[in-house]
Protein backbone atom coordinates (compact mmCIF):
# COMPACT_ATOMS: atom_id res chain seq x y z
CA UNK A 1 0.00 0.00 0.00
CA UNK A 2 1.58 3.21 -0.49
CA UNK A 3 1.18 6.01 1.72
CA UNK A 4 1.89 9.60 0.77
CA UNK A 5 4.04 11.75 3.16
CA UNK A 6 0.94 14.24 3.51
CA UNK A 7 -0.83 11.06 4.54
CA UNK A 8 2.13 9.74 7.16
CA UNK A 9 2.31 12.93 9.12
CA UNK A 10 -1.27 12.55 9.24
CA UNK A 11 -2.94 9.40 10.50
CA UNK A 12 -2.67 8.24 14.21
CA UNK A 13 -0.86 5.03 14.60
CA UNK A 14 -4.30 3.43 15.59
CA UNK A 15 -6.02 4.14 12.02
CA UNK A 16 -2.75 2.90 10.19
CA UNK A 17 -3.38 -0.31 12.05
CA UNK A 18 -7.07 -0.48 11.14
CA UNK A 19 -5.30 -0.14 7.71
CA UNK A 20 -3.20 -2.54 7.48
CA UNK A 21 -4.98 -5.59 9.21
CA UNK A 22 -5.90 -8.38 7.54
CA UNK A 23 -10.10 -8.24 7.56
CA UNK A 24 -12.73 -11.20 8.05
CA UNK A 25 -15.96 -9.52 6.82
CA UNK A 26 -17.34 -7.03 9.78
CA UNK A 27 -20.91 -7.64 10.61
CA UNK A 28 -23.01 -5.18 12.55
CA UNK A 29 -26.30 -6.73 14.27
CA UNK A 30 -29.18 -3.84 14.83
CA UNK A 31 -32.26 -4.45 17.40
CA UNK A 32 -34.87 -2.19 16.58
CA UNK A 33 -38.82 -1.29 16.58
CA UNK A 34 -38.63 0.71 13.53
CA UNK A 35 -36.68 -1.28 10.83
CA UNK A 36 -37.86 1.36 8.25
CA UNK A 37 -36.27 4.09 9.96
CA UNK A 38 -32.68 2.07 9.42
CA UNK A 39 -33.52 1.02 5.55
CA UNK A 40 -32.74 4.26 3.54
CA UNK A 41 -29.85 5.31 5.57
CA UNK A 42 -27.74 2.33 5.27
CA UNK A 43 -28.80 1.36 1.76
CA UNK A 44 -26.68 4.67 -0.38
CA UNK A 45 -23.73 6.02 -0.90
CA UNK A 46 -20.61 4.25 0.76
CA UNK A 47 -22.41 1.86 3.24
CA UNK A 48 -24.13 0.43 0.15
CA UNK A 49 -20.85 0.10 -2.04
CA UNK A 50 -19.37 -1.65 1.12
CA UNK A 51 -22.30 -3.94 1.61
CA UNK A 52 -21.87 -4.51 -2.22
CA UNK A 53 -18.20 -5.37 -2.28
CA UNK A 54 -18.80 -7.62 0.68
CA UNK A 55 -16.10 -5.72 3.50
CA UNK A 56 -19.82 -5.95 5.71
CA UNK A 57 -23.20 -7.54 6.37
CA UNK A 58 -25.55 -5.17 8.14
CA UNK A 59 -28.92 -6.93 9.22
CA UNK A 60 -31.59 -4.98 10.98
CA UNK A 61 -33.22 -7.44 13.23
CA UNK A 62 -37.50 -6.45 14.22
CA UNK A 63 -37.91 -6.44 17.75
CA UNK A 64 -41.53 -7.50 17.08
CA UNK A 65 -40.26 -10.89 15.61
CA UNK A 66 -39.80 -11.85 19.49
CA UNK A 67 -42.49 -10.79 20.89
CA UNK A 68 -44.93 -13.54 22.75
CA UNK A 69 -48.11 -11.92 22.52
CA UNK A 70 -50.33 -11.49 19.42
CA UNK A 71 -50.39 -7.71 19.48
CA UNK A 72 -46.48 -8.12 19.23
CA UNK A 73 -46.40 -5.98 22.45
CA UNK A 74 -42.92 -4.86 23.17
CA UNK A 75 -43.18 -1.42 25.62
CA UNK A 76 -45.09 -1.19 28.72
CA UNK A 77 -45.70 1.01 31.51
CA UNK A 78 -42.97 2.38 33.66
CA UNK A 79 -42.89 0.65 37.36
CA UNK A 80 -43.75 3.45 39.85
CA UNK A 81 -45.82 5.22 37.18
CA UNK A 82 -44.94 8.78 35.17
CA UNK A 83 -45.16 9.58 31.56
CA UNK A 84 -43.84 7.37 28.95
CA UNK A 85 -43.63 3.50 27.70
CA UNK A 86 -40.39 1.05 28.51
CA UNK A 87 -39.17 -1.15 26.20
CA UNK A 88 -40.07 -4.74 27.55
CA UNK A 89 -36.83 -6.69 28.76
CA UNK A 90 -38.27 -9.86 27.27
CA UNK A 91 -38.23 -9.48 24.13
CA UNK A 92 -34.86 -7.65 23.74
CA UNK A 93 -33.59 -10.37 26.14
CA UNK A 94 -34.73 -12.67 23.56
CA UNK A 95 -33.58 -11.24 20.36
CA UNK A 96 -29.86 -10.16 22.58
CA UNK A 97 -29.81 -14.02 23.52
CA UNK A 98 -30.67 -15.70 19.72
CA UNK A 99 -28.34 -13.91 18.56
CA UNK A 100 -25.62 -14.32 20.61
CA UNK A 101 -26.04 -18.11 20.28
CA UNK A 102 -25.29 -17.72 16.59
CA UNK A 103 -21.77 -16.02 17.03
CA UNK A 104 -19.89 -14.13 19.41
CA UNK A 105 -19.96 -10.43 19.56
CA UNK A 106 -17.41 -7.86 20.28
CA UNK A 107 -19.43 -5.21 22.03
CA UNK A 108 -23.04 -5.03 22.65
CA UNK A 109 -23.86 -1.73 22.19
CA UNK A 110 -26.66 0.38 23.73
CA UNK A 111 -27.76 4.27 22.57
CA UNK A 112 -28.30 6.23 24.95
CA UNK A 113 -28.21 10.25 26.15
CA UNK A 114 -26.15 8.89 28.88
CA UNK A 115 -23.85 6.93 27.02
CA UNK A 116 -20.37 7.44 26.21
CA UNK A 117 -20.11 10.67 23.81
CA UNK A 118 -19.71 8.88 20.26
CA UNK A 119 -16.10 10.29 18.43
CA UNK A 120 -14.08 8.94 15.86
CA UNK A 121 -11.60 6.91 17.80
CA UNK A 122 -14.49 5.01 18.76
CA UNK A 123 -15.13 4.70 15.29
CA UNK A 124 -11.27 3.77 14.35
CA UNK A 125 -11.59 1.32 17.41
CA UNK A 126 -15.06 -0.22 16.27
CA UNK A 127 -14.13 -0.36 12.95
CA UNK A 128 -11.53 -3.58 13.60
CA UNK A 129 -14.31 -5.59 15.57
CA UNK A 130 -15.67 -8.56 13.28
CA UNK A 131 -19.07 -8.74 14.82
CA UNK A 132 -21.05 -5.85 16.88
CA UNK A 133 -24.38 -5.45 17.87
CA UNK A 134 -26.57 -2.61 17.98
CA UNK A 135 -29.63 -1.92 20.53
CA UNK A 136 -31.54 1.05 19.21
CA UNK A 137 -33.61 2.55 22.41
CA UNK A 138 -37.06 3.85 21.88
CA UNK A 139 -39.74 4.94 24.26
CA UNK A 140 -38.68 5.91 27.32
CA UNK A 141 -35.73 3.58 26.76
CA UNK A 142 -35.34 0.44 27.47
CA UNK A 143 -35.44 -1.78 30.55
CA UNK A 144 -32.23 -0.52 33.12
CA UNK A 145 -31.97 -4.53 33.74
CA UNK A 146 -30.87 -5.36 30.03
CA UNK A 147 -28.26 -2.44 30.23
CA UNK A 148 -26.87 -3.90 33.44
CA UNK A 149 -26.79 -7.74 32.69
CA UNK A 150 -26.49 -7.46 28.60
CA UNK A 151 -24.74 -4.41 27.21
CA UNK A 152 -21.33 -4.17 26.98
CA UNK A 153 -20.88 -0.28 25.69
CA UNK A 154 -23.47 2.91 25.50
CA UNK A 155 -23.06 5.59 23.14
CA UNK A 156 -24.54 9.04 22.37
CA UNK A 157 -24.69 11.17 19.86
CA UNK A 158 -24.69 14.18 21.33
CA UNK A 159 -26.38 15.83 24.28
CA UNK A 160 -29.94 16.53 23.00
CA UNK A 161 -32.64 13.86 22.98
CA UNK A 162 -34.24 11.70 19.67
CA UNK A 163 -37.43 9.72 19.28
CA UNK A 164 -34.98 6.87 18.65
CA UNK A 165 -32.08 5.31 18.62
CA UNK A 166 -32.13 4.25 15.08
CA UNK A 167 -30.56 7.60 13.90
CA UNK A 168 -28.12 7.39 16.27
CA UNK A 169 -27.75 3.38 15.07
CA UNK A 170 -27.37 4.47 11.84
CA UNK A 171 -25.02 7.63 12.53
CA UNK A 172 -22.41 4.78 14.41
CA UNK A 173 -23.09 2.21 11.41
CA UNK A 174 -21.66 5.02 8.80
CA UNK A 175 -19.09 6.13 10.86
CA UNK A 176 -17.90 2.75 11.27
CA UNK A 177 -18.63 1.06 7.54
CA UNK A 178 -16.40 3.83 6.07
CA UNK A 179 -13.36 3.12 8.26
CA UNK A 180 -13.32 -0.59 6.97
CA UNK A 181 -10.03 -1.39 4.79
CA UNK A 182 -11.30 -1.49 0.98
CA UNK A 183 -14.26 0.54 1.87
CA UNK A 184 -13.13 4.01 0.32
CA UNK A 185 -10.79 3.22 -2.62
CA UNK A 186 -8.91 6.07 -1.60
CA UNK A 187 -7.42 4.88 1.52
CA UNK A 188 -6.37 8.69 1.60
CA UNK A 189 -9.55 10.30 1.66
CA UNK A 190 -10.64 8.13 5.28
CA UNK A 191 -7.52 8.75 6.26
CA UNK A 192 -7.39 12.70 5.72
CA UNK A 193 -10.68 13.40 7.00
CA UNK A 194 -11.10 15.71 9.91
CA UNK A 195 -10.20 13.91 13.51
CA UNK A 196 -7.76 11.78 12.14
CA UNK A 197 -4.63 12.91 14.21
CA UNK A 198 -6.61 15.52 16.41
CA UNK A 199 -7.15 17.89 13.00
CA UNK A 200 -9.57 18.98 11.14
CA UNK A 201 -9.53 18.65 7.55
CA UNK A 202 -8.88 21.80 5.11
CA UNK A 203 -11.03 23.56 2.94
CA UNK A 204 -12.02 21.47 -0.51
CA UNK A 205 -12.52 23.40 -3.69
CA UNK A 206 -13.61 22.24 -7.38
CA UNK A 207 -14.35 23.77 -10.92
CA UNK A 208 -14.66 26.79 -11.86
CA UNK A 209 -11.60 28.27 -10.27
CA UNK A 210 -13.19 31.69 -10.38
CA UNK A 211 -16.71 31.84 -9.61
CA UNK A 212 -17.91 35.57 -10.23
CA UNK A 213 -14.82 36.90 -8.40
CA UNK A 214 -15.02 34.10 -6.37
CA UNK A 215 -11.12 32.60 -6.38
CA UNK A 216 -9.74 29.17 -5.55
CA UNK A 217 -6.62 29.72 -3.68
CA UNK A 218 -3.77 30.04 -5.95
CA UNK A 219 -1.51 27.34 -4.64
CA UNK A 220 -3.93 24.94 -5.27
CA UNK A 221 -3.65 25.59 -8.98
CA UNK A 222 -0.10 25.61 -8.92
CA UNK A 223 0.44 22.12 -9.67
CA UNK A 224 3.35 22.12 -6.71
CA UNK A 225 2.32 18.90 -4.83
CA UNK A 226 4.45 19.50 -2.03
CA UNK A 227 3.61 23.35 -1.44
CA UNK A 228 0.12 22.09 -1.96
CA UNK A 229 0.46 19.00 0.99
CA UNK A 230 2.16 21.87 3.21
CA UNK A 231 -0.43 24.58 2.64
CA UNK A 232 -3.24 21.74 3.36
CA UNK A 233 -1.68 20.80 6.43
CA UNK A 234 -1.67 24.77 7.74
CA UNK A 235 -4.93 25.22 7.06
CA UNK A 236 -5.80 21.88 8.69
CA UNK A 237 -3.52 23.49 11.91
CA UNK A 238 -4.98 26.86 11.76
CA UNK A 239 -8.25 26.02 11.60
CA UNK A 240 -8.17 23.29 13.92
CA UNK A 241 -6.38 25.99 16.28
CA UNK A 242 -9.21 28.23 15.52
CA UNK A 243 -12.35 26.59 15.50
CA UNK A 244 -11.46 23.73 17.71
CA UNK A 245 -8.40 24.56 20.14
CA UNK A 246 -8.64 21.78 22.68
CA UNK A 247 -9.45 19.16 20.16
CA UNK A 248 -6.61 16.69 21.18
CA UNK A 249 -7.66 17.13 25.00
CA UNK A 250 -11.68 16.78 24.13
CA UNK A 251 -13.08 13.69 25.36
N1 LIG B 1 -35.61 8.97 28.55
C1 LIG B 1 -34.33 8.93 27.90
C2 LIG B 1 -34.42 9.33 26.45
C3 LIG B 1 -35.24 8.40 25.62
S1 LIG B 1 -35.19 8.82 23.95
C4 LIG B 1 -33.40 9.88 28.60
O1 LIG B 1 -33.85 10.92 29.08
O2 LIG B 1 -32.20 9.61 28.63
C5 LIG B 1 -35.52 7.27 23.20
C6 LIG B 1 -34.34 6.48 22.75
O3 LIG B 1 -33.67 7.20 21.72
C7 LIG B 1 -33.29 6.21 23.78
O4 LIG B 1 -33.59 5.05 24.50
C8 LIG B 1 -32.03 6.03 22.95
O5 LIG B 1 -31.90 4.70 22.49
C9 LIG B 1 -32.29 6.93 21.75
N2 LIG B 1 -31.58 8.21 21.83
C10 LIG B 1 -32.13 9.42 22.00
N3 LIG B 1 -31.22 10.40 22.01
C11 LIG B 1 -30.03 9.79 21.83
C12 LIG B 1 -28.68 10.26 21.74
N4 LIG B 1 -28.37 11.55 21.86
N5 LIG B 1 -27.71 9.35 21.53
C13 LIG B 1 -27.99 8.04 21.43
N6 LIG B 1 -29.24 7.54 21.51
C14 LIG B 1 -30.25 8.39 21.71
Amino acid sequence: MYLAPYTMHHCNAELFFVFLRKTQMMRIDIITVLPELLESPLNHSIVKRAKEKGLVEINIINLRDYTTDKYKSVDDYAFGGGAGMVLMIEPVYKAIEKLKSERDYDEIIYTSPDGVKFNQKMANQLSMKNNVLILAGHYKGVDQRIRDYLITKEISIGDYVLSGGELPAAAITDAIVRLIPGVISDEQSALSDSFQDDLLAPPVFTRPSDFRGWKVPDILLSGNTGEIENWRHEQSLERTKRLRPNLANDE
